[in-house]
Parts: structure tokens; C-alpha cells; sequence
């Protein structure tokens, strides 16, 4: 797969542009609660605006709305986008998956969104895995190109399939154990360790071919009495001996110092998932531990996933990590080896460095 062509050689003077962008942001109250997503937006827009584009459109979507629900309404997102970057030039759509031909990739809808521009920039890498009429159909209709932070983060993924600094160390935990087995499967055949914690752990001893990588599972736990941030809680040696009916909810100390050492030791590092249900505090020192080390090592770090990112945030660790994903689904994609629709609908570059 070649390199989508970039906006930074596309010919914007006196165009209209439409630009797909990622403002997927979390609300409370009506308001932006975090907005890192629109942040990470704005240097395409920017770049447009500097290089007298005649007009932008950006479009997003937000949530899963069934309908036209004005609780997930991009009004907010309009707003914050426009204190940021005031110029009358940009406008805001409205929630592209209010209209049901969004998730169909119904090119009607594609053409009322591409209805009066010249061309299109793709910049939303958390949407790339999803073939959209406002991310796949509609580059079909215009000019295609790919924006900088859909570029930056294929750079950055794209450098965990290819040649890397060795040792490679994966550390791969959370819930999402469904979304996680392809991942594990093709970063195994290039990652020198993986290390797995998390709810992952559990489950992967049994349903995935541990003898054909190097992979190492906590020894020690946190064993709960129940799913609580008040359960009782002690520290176990290994899963079997977790008591009847307790769950395992962190690693256990001399895991997450084995885990550590590892990755202090690495020289590319790739983290997606938390070790422990990190959201209450009592089982949130096996992710803290980790994510510390992720920041410590001197290695090209990365690290995707909405709650892992959350725990580095939290833990004021963020601008020690090489990059950051801003696309969870997306990255555990790519690093699958799978192609993304909205990059594949791009017209590739000839000749570029192939990202895998
Ligand atoms: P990410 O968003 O980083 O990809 P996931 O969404 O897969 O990660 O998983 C994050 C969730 O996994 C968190 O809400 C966390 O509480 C939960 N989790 C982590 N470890 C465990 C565990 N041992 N048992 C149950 N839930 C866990
Ligand atoms: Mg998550």
C-alpha cells in the first residue's frame, strides 16, 4: 500500500474544501469535556486557511445517534472549533450519522456533502476504518487527499510494521478482547515480547497460540471479591490461586516490576489497553506503573486506545510518549495489517515508503 497522496501538495487557492475530520469529543452538559480531538484538527485547517482556500467545510460525526437526536448535536463542537480558529471562511456540518445514508455509504449523501466543493481532505484517522459516505463515497466524487493527522499517525503506526529498533516490547491489555486477538496475532510475528495484562490476560492463555511468540502473562494478581471499587481486595500469587468466585482486577506487584523492566529496556514500545480496571484507584497502580515505564524508556513509544490514552493523560505522562493515537478501533486495525477504507479511497502516491 503506497502513501495517500498529501494535502500539503494539493492546489487549495480560491477552493472549496471539504474536510472530514475527527471531532468525535465527549460532552457533559452540552459542552466540550475534552477536546484533544479538535486540537489535534487543527493543523489542517490552519494549512487550508494560510493557503487562501476560498472555503471549508468540515464535517464529523458524533456518537451512535439513532436519528436525528439533538443530545448528540456538533453545535457544541461548532462552537469550540471557532473560539479556536475564528475565520469566517470555516463552517461547521452538523452530525454526519443524523443522516442514515452516513453509515450506509450511500453516495447521495455523499454528494450533498460534497454539493459546491473542489475537493476533499480526509484528516479523520479515528473514522478510517469505517467505509462512511463521509469518509470512503465521497472520495470517489472529488479530488482526494489525505490531511496531516491521518498522515502523522500512519507515519507512526506504519513504523511499528516496518523495520524497528529492537527490542520491540507490546504491551497489550483492556476489555476489548474481540478487537484485540487479530492485534495480537500479527505485532507478535514482529514484537520481541509481549507482554499482556488486563482482562486480556485472562482469556488469551486459552485461545491464543502462545507457544509460536514470546509472550508473558502476569504471574501475580489482584484478586477482588466482587466487580466494585469497594470489593475486597488481596494480592495473589497466580490466576489459580485467585479464590472461588473473586476476579482478578490489577496485576500484582512483582508483575508490574517485571513488566517494567521490560519496557525500560525497549527501544520501540507499542501500549494499547490498561492492566487493570484503572478507573478505581485500588486497581489502578498495574496501569500507573506501566505507563510510567512506557514514558521512562527511551524507545519510540506509542500508544492507542481511548482508556490507555486516558490513563496516560491522567497520570501528566503524555508529552513523554513518542505518539499518541487519537484513532483506538482505527490503530488496532492498521496493526492488524488490515487496509482502511478511508485510506485506501485516497489515490496512493507512487513510489513512497510503504507502510507494511
Ligand atoms: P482501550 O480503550 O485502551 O483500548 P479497552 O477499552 O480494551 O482499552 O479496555 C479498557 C477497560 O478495561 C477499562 O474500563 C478497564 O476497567 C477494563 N479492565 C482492565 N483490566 C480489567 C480486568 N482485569 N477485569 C475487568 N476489566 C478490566
Ligand atoms: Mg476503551
Amino acid at each position: 500500500m503506497g502513501r495517500p497522496r498529501s494535502v500539503r501538495d494539493a492546489e487549495v487557492a480560491g477552493k472549496r474544501v471539504l474536510v472530514r475530520a475527527d471531532l468525535n469529543v465527549p460532552l457533559e452538559d452540552g459542552r466540550v469535556a475534552d477536546d484533544t480531538r479538535i486540537r489535534a484538527a487543527l493543523p489542517t485547517l490552519r494549512l487550508l486557511l494560510e493557503r487562501d482556500a476560498a472555503g471549508i467545510r468540515v464535517c464529523s460525526h458524533l456518537g451512535r445517534p439513532m436519528g436525528e437526536d439533538p443530545r448528540y448535536s456538533l453545535s457544541p463542537v461548532r462552537d469550540h472549533l471557532r473560539s479556536l480558529l475564528p475565520d469566517d471562511r470555516l463552517e461547521v456540518l452538523e452530525n454526519t450519522r443524523f443522516d442514515p445514508g452516513e453509515t450506509e455509504n450511500d453516495e447521495g449523501f455523499a454528494r450533498q456533502l460534497a454539493e459546491g466543493c473542489d475537493l476533499y481532505v480526509n484528516d479523520a484517522f479515528g473514522s478510517a476504518h469505517r467505509a462512511h459516505a463521509s469518509t470512503e463515497a465521497v472520495a470517489r466524487l472529488l479530488p482526494a487527499y489525505a490531511g496531516l493527522l491521518l498522515e502523522r499517525e500512519l507515519d507512526a503506526l506504519g513504523r511499528l510494521l516496518g523495520e524497528v529498533e529492537r527490542p520491540f516490547v507490546c504491551v497489550v491489555g483492556g476489555a476489548k478482547v474481540e478487537d484485540k486477538i487479530g492485534v495480537l496475532d500479527n505485532l507478535g510475528r514482529r514484537a520481541d515480547t509481549m507482554l499482556i495484562g488486563g482482562k486480556m490476560a485472562e482469556e488469551v492463555a486459552s485461545r491464543f497460540p502462545l507457544g509460536d511468540f514470546s509472550v508473558e502473562l502476569p504471574t501475580d494478581v489482584v484478586a477482588a471479591s466482587d466487580f466494585s471499587a469497594g470489593a475486597e481486595a488481596r494480592i495473589v500469587a497466580s490466576y489459580d490461586a485467585v479464590p472461588e468466585g473473586w476476579l482478578a482486577l490489577d496485576i500484582g506487584p512483582e508483575t508490574r516490576e517485571r513488566f517494567a523492566a521490560e519496557v525500560v529496556a525497549a527501544k520501540t514500545v507499542f501500549w494499547n489497553g490498561p492492566m487493570g480496571v484503572f478507573e478505581w484507584e485500588r486497581f489502578a497502580e498495574g496501569t500507573r506503573v506501566v505507563a510510567r515505564a512506557v514514558a521512562d524508556a527511551d524507545a519510540f513509544s506509542v500508544v492507542g486506545g481511548g482508556d490507555s490514552v486516558r490513563a496516560v493523560q491522567e497520570a501528566g505522562l503524555a508529552d513523554r510518549i513518542s505518539w499518541i493515537s487519537t484513532g483506538g478501533g482505527a490503530s488496532l486495525e492498521l496493526l492488524e495489517g488490515k487496509e482502511l477504507p478511508g485510506v485506501a479511497a485516497i489515490p496512493a502516491i507512487s513510489g513512497g515508503a510503504g507502510n507494511g
